[in-house]
């Protein structure tokens, strides 16, 4: 009798939750309130830090989410207080119909910012769609503003169409434009300046990113790694002495130089920020990951396809981001001798693990 009316008491709890967008936190007394959704595994670059390899094991398309069932999920996770949605991959502009997919979302009650990460490849033909369908912000990578060093680092001759689409991408009304850079030693660190020069001239917000040992960066070695001192010491010999800026959650520490004009630092490597990471990611075929160095997640598509309703899904959600404990970045930096977090056999067994499939 008592049993029952506990569970009574928890079944009334699960659904005030679910109804009222109680926020939940995990273990660590962090929110679930970001959430990366990779719409596909496919690329058309070969970055040398993501996808060095020749050959790679796809996700079979059978497997992939429907635009519906999308939609299904993401409305579950902002009932769970997820207020803002990232849309990423591989790369999400290869996703067919993708700005449909924008649009859908775009509707969702409780869906505070909408934004996607792209290479920008294919940026110039999608950029009014995208916008028209409610996209809100645009992140698009950008290494290098040299044709041949894009050519080597990416295996592709596409730097052009990526500049075009940066171009397109703010006449289409994306005026809080991010760019990102992933710093590598003796590939691109000589170009810090040029590209933080570009990024101002733009009116764009550019961030350097320390390279990662995560999934798919079979090549990552330690002193490949630019730290985020040596960043900020090469901007402030260009630029001046830089100030920081209040932080927030985000990975992302802002710095104002002299000029008034802003840039980001993400140290995930040398200063992780794993004690305020509000962030979850959900490949295309619906597996969910808790931190970005996870090695297992959660399978949520065979739910969405099973019988189970929206609050038996959500109530597995909540309960395993209320045991969430990961501080993936944190742990790999007290390793004494680091090396990337899989290796080619491993990945090609489980292409979860990649970084392609998990979404940056
Ligand atoms: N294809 C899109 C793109 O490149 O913008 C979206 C997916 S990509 C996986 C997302 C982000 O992850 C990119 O900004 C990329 O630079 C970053 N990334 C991939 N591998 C990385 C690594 N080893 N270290 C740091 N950042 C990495
Ligand atoms: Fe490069 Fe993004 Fe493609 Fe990875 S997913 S290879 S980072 S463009
Ligand atoms: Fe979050 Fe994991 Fe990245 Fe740490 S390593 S910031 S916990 S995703």
């Amino acid at each position: 009798m008592r049993r029952r009316a506990i569970e009574r008491g928890d079944a009334i709890v699960r659904c005030l939750r679910y109804c009222a967008r109680v926020p939940l936190f995990d273990a660590r007394k962090r929110p679930l309130r970001n959430l990366r959704l990779s719409v596909t595994d496919r690329c058309n670059l070969r970055c040398q830090y993501c996808m060095p390899e020749e050959e790679y094991s796809w996700l079979p398309q059978s497997g992939v989410l429907t635009f519906e069932e999308v939609v299904r999920v993401l409305r579950i996770f902002l009932s769970l207080g997820v207020e803002k949605v990232r849309l990423t991959g591989g790369e999400p502009l290869l996703r067919r119909d993708v700005e449909q997919l924008v649009g859908m979302v775009a509707k969702l009650d409780g869906l505070r910012e909408l934004a996607m990460t792209t290479n920008g490849v294919l940026l110039a033909d999608k950029a009014v769609a995208l916008r028209q369908q409610g996209l809100q912000r645009i992140t698009v990578s950008l290494d290098t503003l040299d044709p041949s060093v894009f050519r080597s680092l990416s295996r592709r001759d596409d730097l052009h169409r990526v500049l075009v689409g940066i171009e397109a991408a703010q006449r289409a009304g994306f005026d809080e434009l991010k760019l990102d850079t992933v710093v590598i030693a003796g590939v691109n660190d000589g170009e810090i300046a040029s590209l933080l020069r570009y990024a101002i001239d733009r009116g764009a917000e550019l961030r350097f990113i320390e390279y990662m040992d995560v999934g798919g960066a079979t090549h990552w070695r330690k002193d490949a790694v630019v730290s985020r001192a040596q960043i900020l010491a090469t901007v402030e010999r260009t630029f001046g002495k830089t100030e920081p800026i209040a932080r927030d959650s985000a990975p992302a520490e802002r710095f104002r130089l002299g000029n008034g004009a802003t840039f980001g630092v993400i140290a995930s490597v040398t200063q992780p920020f794993c004690s305020t990471c509000d962030r979850s990611r959900l490949t295309a075929d619906g597996v969910w990951l808790k931190c970005l160095y996870a090695t297992k997640g959660t399978h949520l598509r065979d739910l969405l396809r099973s019988d189970m309703r929206d609050e038996q899904i959500a109530a597995r959600i909540r309960d395993e981001w209320t045991m969430r404990e990961d501080r993936g970045a944190e742990l790999r930096m007290a390793m004494p001798d680091r090396q990337p977090l899989a290796q080619r056999d491993e990945l090609k067994k489980e292409p979860h693990l990649e970084m392609h499939t998990r979404g940056g």
